[in-house]
């Protein structure tokens, strides 16, 4: 498959049937798996040798489809998650642990930065947030003798700003720690941090991954080019022996290529739990074969929905970096030459008042916190995320009361622009 085009991989990466075997891939809906010997099963415990015991660890559904997911980002192994959060939290602690240290753009996912800013907190696990636009010396000063990755959001939610991945990708190896990117608003159709320096690779499958609002997931996706043995004094799990695994040593045994994904699945996954289910998978896997066709669709939305905005009088400020105005445009051109995403962000003049109007005059723009898939959806943080917050708190936030937030579906770009200019007039 490594051969082959992102369209191609797409549909039909990760799994390949056999003789009469089924055209679609199985769902294997089964929590443990049948042994003639229990020397068999010990093979395994030992991981010895490849194959499954128990769904909390691994399934060959979500093999199948992490396998795809892995082709698709150009990444030498991945595995599934329940659900984006538990992909960023494993990524990160599978490096991380009490007394490490973190270097993370501020332009995230809010539960994200809650995680690392809140609850790994609680760990012992410390975090130094930069901006993503900070200059080189801004980024390698807020690093520590304990820090152990580095991360940050291709195109953040919901803010918009669009990370340069090779600057990041740069600070970090001088460092000698990994640089995880959350890819989850470009995916890998339009972008492959890999390519650009990134080491480990996270989505929220939920997203456009999913594409139909339909299964909650997620990905960790292992470029397999991070020399962990280089760097053996920095992370002792990957490369000291594991004495819950008989004394395995990741990374001398499964080499750069397997040894974060492995250890992240035999320990982290067997500790936790966080596994999608095979059903969610499955569902997965039906809207990663059409993702190379539905994202450029999402694309073409978003800027149509981006350019009418900025030109009505009615719209103070646009946020999308397809748009020539944008302080993004130019990183974006770089990183995301076939465009981004569907989601584009926009302040009303009015604030509170003019957007608590607009909002209720959508017709076709559903009211979601969702973004990401096939139906177009609107939310007005300060009505809704952010409304505990005053409006000074708002501003520093930096969502001021007039901003929507809106994520462009699969619908005809004319009917989208329609419902949003009727629900203008109305302010
Ligand atoms: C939604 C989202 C997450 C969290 O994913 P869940 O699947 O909701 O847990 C993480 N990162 C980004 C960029 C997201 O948009």
């Amino acid at each position: 498959m490594a051969d082959y085009k992102m369209s191609t991989k797409c549909v039909q990466a990760g799994y390949t049937p056999g003789n009469g075997e089924p055209r679609q891939i199985p769902i294997i809906q089964s929590t443990t798996f049948k042994y003639d010997t229990s020397e068999d099963m010990g093979k395994l415990f030992d991981l010895e040798e490849e194959g499954y015991f128990y769904s909390r660890l691994q399934n060959p559904t979500n093999d199948m489809v992490a396998a795809k997911i892995a082709a698709l980002e150009g990444g030498s192994a991945a595995m599934l998650t329940s659900s984006g959060q538990a992909a960023n939290f494993m990524a990160l602690f599978n490096i991380c642990e009490c007394g490490s240290h973190i270097v993370a753009s501020s332009s995230i996912y809010g539960g994200t930065f809650n995680l690392i800013a809140v609850t790994m907190a609680k760990m012992g696990i410390t975090v130094t947030f930069v901006s993503p636009d900070c200059t080189e010396n801004e980024l390698n000063a807020a690093f520590q003798d304990n820090t152990r990755a580095v991360f940050g959001e291709t195109i953040a939610n919901p803010a918009l700003t669009v990370l340069d991945i090779e600057k990041f990708a740069k600070a970090a190896h001088a460092h000698g720690v990994p640089l995880i990117v959350d890819n989850t608003f470009p995916t890998p159709v339009n972008c492959r941090p890999i390519e650009w320096g990134a080491d480990i690779v996270t989505h929220s499958t939920t997203k456009y991954m999913d594409g139909h609002g339909a299964a909650l997931g997620g990905v960790i996706v292992d470029s397999g080019k991070f020399d962990w043995m280089a760097h053996a004094d920095k992370f002792p799990g990957l490369c000291t022996p594991d004495d819950s695994y008989h004394g395995i040593t990741y990374a001398e045994r499964f080499g750069m290529e397997g040894a974060f994904i492995t250890k992240c699945t035999a320990q982290l996954m067997r500790d936790f739990g966080c596994m999608q289910s095979p059903q969610n998978a499955f569902i997965l896997n039906l809207g990663l074969e059409s993702l190379h066709v539905r994202m450029p669709r999402h694309v073409e939305n978003g800027q149509a929905v981006a350019e009418f905005l900025e030109k009505h009088p009615k719209v103070t400020k646009v946020n999308y970096s397809g748009l020539k105005s944008d302080p993004y445009y130019e990183v974006a051109q770089k990183y995301l030459p076939n465009g981004g995403c569907g989601v584009v962000s926009f302040e009303l003049e009015g604030g509170r008042p003019a957007a608590e109007v607009f909002m209720k005059h959508l017709k076709l723009a559903a009211i979601e916190t969702h973004v990401a898939d096939a139906r177009t959806c609107c939310l007005n943080p300060a009505t809704s995320t952010h409304r505990q917050m005053t409006e000074e708190q708002l501003i520093a936030a930096g969502v001021p009361a007039g901003l929507i937030r809106i994520s462009c579906g699969l619908e005809d770009k004319e009917d989208l622009i329609a419902d949003l200019s009727q629900a203008l007039e109305a302010i």
